[in-house]
């Protein structure tokens, strides 16, 4: 099972605005903002703005709005910011063996370069 939300993890306090944040997009239910630590030129992150920890409870538990919302907000920044044709690279990490450091569901947007095969 998925372990508690802890209010206290970077991106409750960053959607709290108790930290600063180079914001892509927001609107209702997403905040989309750069990666203090790009791993490809460029290096989005994409968070709901609800309390969810990870992909499980997301999808267990969010309603049909905040899944599409999230969709879409996800859809919307790799278009707004043109990657669309050259192309990107979503990844989420999940839980323990996925290394998700931080504790609120979020994608990873990476483009800006030909990418390679994906690294396991
Ligand atoms: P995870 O391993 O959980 O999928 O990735 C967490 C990501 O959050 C990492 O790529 C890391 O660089 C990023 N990150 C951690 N703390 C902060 C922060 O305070 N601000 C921003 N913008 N990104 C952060």
């Amino acid at each position: 099972p998925t372990e508690p939300y802890d209010d206290e993890n970077i991106f409750a306090k960053i959607l709290r605005g108790e930290i600063p944040n180079k914001t892509v997009y927001e609107d209702d239910h997403v905040l989309a903002f750069h990666d203090i630590n790009p791993q490809a030129p460029h290096h989005i992150l994409v968070i709901p703005k609800g309390k969810y920890v990870s992909w499980d409870d997301f999808s267990a538990k969010a309603s049909e709005v905040e899944i599409a919302g999230f969709v879409r907000g996800v859809g919307h920044v790799a278009r707004e910011a043109g990657m669309v044709e050259p192309g990107y690279r979503l990844l989420a990490n999940i839980g323990h063996d996925g290394h998700q450091e931080v504790p609120h569901l979020h994608v990873h947007i990476f483009a800006g370069k030909p990418l390679g095969p994906m690294l396991m």
